[in-house]
C-alpha cells in the first residue's frame, strides 16, 4: 500500500516505544535506532533479530533498497517481529512491494530532522491502540435461537467464537460492557505484558510477522479487535446474560439490553466469563488518609504518568501485577522497590519459560526428566547469584496454592543490584512518609502500589448457570462449558497447557466442537479420571488431570492434543531456536543491567547470564 500521506490518530498523543532500522545514509537522531551498512543478508537477519523487542519501522535509501527486500522475504518467511510496519523510503528509492500488512511512505526530505519527525509521527498513531477497535456495534435484532451462546467477549469469548465460526456452528456472543477485551480492556496496563511466551499465547496464526515474544497489551487487544471484528455480526455487547436455565435438551438464555428483557434458546452453552480474575480485592490500611506519596492499584494504566525517576517504591503483594509493577517502576527510574508480600510468588526467567515450552513432549505429553531437572537446577543457580529470595515452598513445590509464576529477568537483576527487595508481612499502617509492616518495620515511600489480587467469579457462575457442581474437564452440562481459567494449584504448569490459559482453551474448545450434539458426551463425562466437583473448588489441575484422561481413552482427542503442541512447538521454533533465543535474550539482558544501574555495565559487571551454558549442554 503507498500512502502519500501517513496515517493519524490525532487523539492519543501517547509516546510510542518502537524501532527504527536505518538503512539510509541519513543520520538519524533518536532511541531504539539501528543502522546497518551494506552486511551480507545473513549478517543482517542474525543481527536484527537480537533486537526483536520493538516494533519496526524501515528508513530506506536508494542504494538499499534491494537488499531490503530481500531481507523483508527472509523476515517474512519466519514470519519474525522485526518484519517492519512501515517502510519510509527516502529519495525515491524504489520499493516495489506488495503488502497490505505495510505501510509505504515516501518522504522528499532528506534532512535528518524532518525524516525523524515523520516517522515519529508515523509511529505515534501506529505503534498506540485505538480502543474504539472494541466498541463493535451491531444494530441488527438479537435473534430468537442459535446453537451456542457464548457469554463474556475477553480472549476466550472471542477465541470460542472464531472457532465455532470455522467450524460452522451457529452462535451469538455476549458481552455485558460495551467493549470486548475482558480483563486485557478493563485491567490490563499498556505497560502490561503476558507472561507466557508469545508462541504459548497466540489467537491465531498471521502471515508476515508474528507478535513480539511476551507479548504487549495493545498487540493483544489488537489481535482481539481483530477476532471481534470477525465475528461481528454475531457480537453483541451492552448485553447482559441475567440467567441460563435449562429446559430439558436446550437452555433459555435471559438477556438484558441496555434496561430491555430478552430471551433466546440454544443447544449449547459456553460460559467464557473468567473464574479466577474477578474484581480486584480492595483493602484500606490504617492512617491511609495522612499519607503523603500517591497510592495507586497498579491496574487499569492508573500508575500511567507518575515520575518514577528517584522514587522509593513499596508493592504490596507478589502475583502478576504486583511484579509487573516493580518492573515498570525500575525501567522508569526508581531509586528502590520494596516488595511486601505474605509469601513469595515464584519468578521465573524468560528463558525458562521458553525452554518450558520449546522442549519437545513426549506421547504421554511429558517432558523428559532430564530436561526438567536441567532447567530447574539454573532456576535455582540464578535465585542464588542474585539474591532474590526463593518462594518458601522451593524446591519441593514450584509454587505456593494460589500464586501463578510471574515471568521477569529484570526481577533478577533488580535484586542483583540492590534495587528491590522483598519483605514477608502485611501492611499494618501508613505514615505521612511510608508504611509500617506488622506494626514494627517502617518503610519510606513515594509511592505505594496496592496490588493484592482479584476475587474470584465462581460464585457468579453457580448463579448465572443454576449448577452448582462442574465435571472437572469444564463442563457443567451436555453442550454447555465453563471455559475459565481456574484456581492455580501446585500441580499446574508442567502440563502440556504449559503457563498458558489459552492453551487449556484452545484444547477444551476442540473437545467442546468433537462433542457437540454428540451422543459419545456420556461417555465422556464418565471417562475414568473425570469427576465431578463443587464449581468454586475448580482448580487447574482439575482440567489437566482430565485433559490427559480424554487424551489416553479418544484417539481423536489425543490427536487434537498431539496437533496442538506440535503447532506451538514449530511456532517456537520458528520465532527462535535456542541460539537465537540465547543471543537476543542476553542483549537484552546486559541492556537492562546498564538501564537500571543508570550506567553502561559490562557483561563482567552484570549478574551472571547462566544460561548460555544451555547451548553446550544441548
Ligand atoms: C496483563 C495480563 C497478562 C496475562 N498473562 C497471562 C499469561 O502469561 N498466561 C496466561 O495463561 N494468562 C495470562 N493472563 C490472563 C489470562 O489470559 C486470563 O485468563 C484471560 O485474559 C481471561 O480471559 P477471559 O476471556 O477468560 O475472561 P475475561 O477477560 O474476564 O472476560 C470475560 C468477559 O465476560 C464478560 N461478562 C461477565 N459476565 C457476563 C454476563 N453475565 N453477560 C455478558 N458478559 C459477561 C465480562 O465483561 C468480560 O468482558 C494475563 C492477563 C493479563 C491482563
Amino acid at each position: 500500500m503507498i500512502a502519500e500521506e501517513m496515517r493519524m490518530n490525532p487523539t492519543t498523543g501517547q509516546t510510542v516505544n518502537f524501532r527504527v532500522a536505518n538503512f539510509s545514509n541519513i543520520d538519524l537522531p533518536g532511541d531504539h535506532l539501528l543502522n546497518f551498512d551494506s552486511e551480507p543478508i545473513e549478517t543482517i537477519v542474525n543481527n536484527i533479530r537480537r533486537y526483536a523487542d520493538l516494533p519496526y519501522v524501515y528508513v530506506v535509501g536508494k542504494e538499499n533498497a534491494r537488499q531490503v527486500s530481500e531481507l523483508l522475504s527472509v523476515l517474512k518467511s519466519i514470519r519474525s517481529p522485526c518484519y517492519p510496519h512501515a517502510l519510509f523510503s527516502i529519495d525515491d528509492a524504489d520499493l516495489d512491494i506488495d503488502d497490505a500488512h505495510l505501510d509505504l511512505v515516501k518522504i522528499g526530505s532528506t534532512e535528518p530532522k524532518t525524516v525523524h519527525d515523520r516517522v515519529n509521527q508515523y509511529a505515534g498513531s501506529r505503534f498506540s491502540f485505538d480502543f474504539n477497535k472494541l466498541r463493535i456495534i451491531n444494530s441488527s435484532p438479537l435473534p430468537t435461537q442459535t446453537d451456542v451462546v457464548i457469554v463474556g467477549a475477553g480472549i476466550t469469548g472471542l477465541y470460542a467464537a472464531n472457532r465455532l465460526m470455522e467450524a460452522g456452528i451457529s452462535f451469538c456472543i455476549f458481552e455485558k460492557r460495551d467493549m470486548v477485551g475482558g480483563i486485557w480492556s478493563r485491567y490490563a496496563n499498556r505497560s502490561s505484558r503476558v507472561n507466557s511466551s508469545e508462541s504459548a499465547y497466540r489467537l491465531f496464526e498471521k502471515k508476515n510477522r508474528s507478535n513480539r515474544d511476551h507479548s504487549d497489551t495493545r498487540e493483544i487487544l489488537e489481535d482481539m479487535a481483530q477476532l471481534a471484528k470477525t465475528v461481528s455480526g454475531h457480537l453483541f455487547n451492552e448485553t447482559e446474560v441475567d440467567k441460563i436455565e435449562s429446559t430439558g435438551n436446550r437452555y433459555l438464555i435471559r438477556l438484558n439490553r441496555k434496561g430491555r428483557t430478552f430471551s433466546l434458546e440454544s443447544m449449547g452453552v459456553i460460559l467464557a466469563i473468567n473464574d479466577r480474575v474477578g474484581t480486584p480485592r480492595e483493602v484500606k490500611w490504617e492512617n491511609q488518609s495522612v499519607f503523603q506519596g500517591k497510592i495507586a492499584t497498579g491496574i487499569s494504566d492508573d500508575t500511567e504518568g507518575l515520575d518514577w525517576r528517584n522514587k522509593n517504591i513499596v508493592i504490596v503483594g507478589m502475583g502478576a501485577f504486583a511484579v509487573e509493577n516493580a518492573r515498570t517502576a525500575l525501567e522508569g527510574g526508581a531509586n528502590h522497590v520494596t516488595v511486601v508480600c505474605r509469601r513469595h510468588g515464584t519468578v521465573c526467567p524468560k528463558v525458562i519459560d521458553y525452554l518450558n515450552f520449546a522442549t519437545p513432549y513426549d506421547d504421554a505429553f511429558k517432558h523428559d526428566k532430564k530436561s526438567n531437572l536441567r532447567n530447574m537446577m539454573y532456576w535455582k543457580k540464578l535465585y542464588e547469584l542474585s539474591g532474590a529470595t526463593q518462594p518458601e515452598c522451593w524446591m519441593g513445590k514450584i509454587k505456593h496454592a494460589g500464586h501463578t509464576i510471574s515471568v521477569s529477568d529484570i526481577w533478577f537483576i533488580g535484586h542483583y543490584l540492590k534495587k528491590i527487595e522483598t519483605i514477608t508481612g502485611e501492611i499494618s499502617s501508613m505514615t505521612e512518609k511510608g508504611v509500617y509492616v506488622d506494626g514494627r518495620h517502617h518503610i519510606n515511600a513515594d509511592i505505594v502500589i496496592n496490588a493484592i489480587g482479584f476475587n474470584r467469579n465462581a460464585p457468579v457462575a453457580k448463579e448465572l448457570s443454576g449448577y452448582h457442581e462442574i465435571y472437572s474437564n469444564n463442563y457443567l452440562a451436555r453442550n454447555f462449558l465453563y471455559l475459565a481459567d481456574a484456581y492455580i494449584d501446585d500441580d499446574a504448569f508442567n502440563s502440556l497447557f504449559g503457563s498458558s490459559v489459552l492453551e487449556m482453551v484452545k484444547f477444551y474448545i476442540e473437545v467442546f466442537i468433537m462433542s457437540f450434539n454428540n451422543p459419545e458426551y456420556e461417555g465422556m463425562i464418565t471417562t475414568p479420571g473425570i469427576e465431578k466437583i463443587p464449581i468454586e473448588d475448580r482448580k487447574w489441575s482439575h482440567y489437566i488431570k482430565s485433559a490427559m484422561a480424554l487424551i489416553r481413552n479418544y484417539p481423536t482427542i489425543h490427536d487434537i492434543a498431539m496437533k496442538q503442541v506440535t503447532q506451538r512447538t514449530k511456532n517456537f521454533m520458528e520465532a527462535h531456536d535456542l541460539e537465537t533465543y540465547i543471543a537476543e535474550n542476553k542483549r537484552e539482558w546486559i541492556e537492562a543491567h546498564s538501564m537500571l544501574a543508570g550506567k553502561p555495565m559490562t557483561e563482567e559487571e552484570c549478574l551472571p547470564y547462566v544460561f548460555e551454558k544451555l547451548l553446550k549442554s544441548g
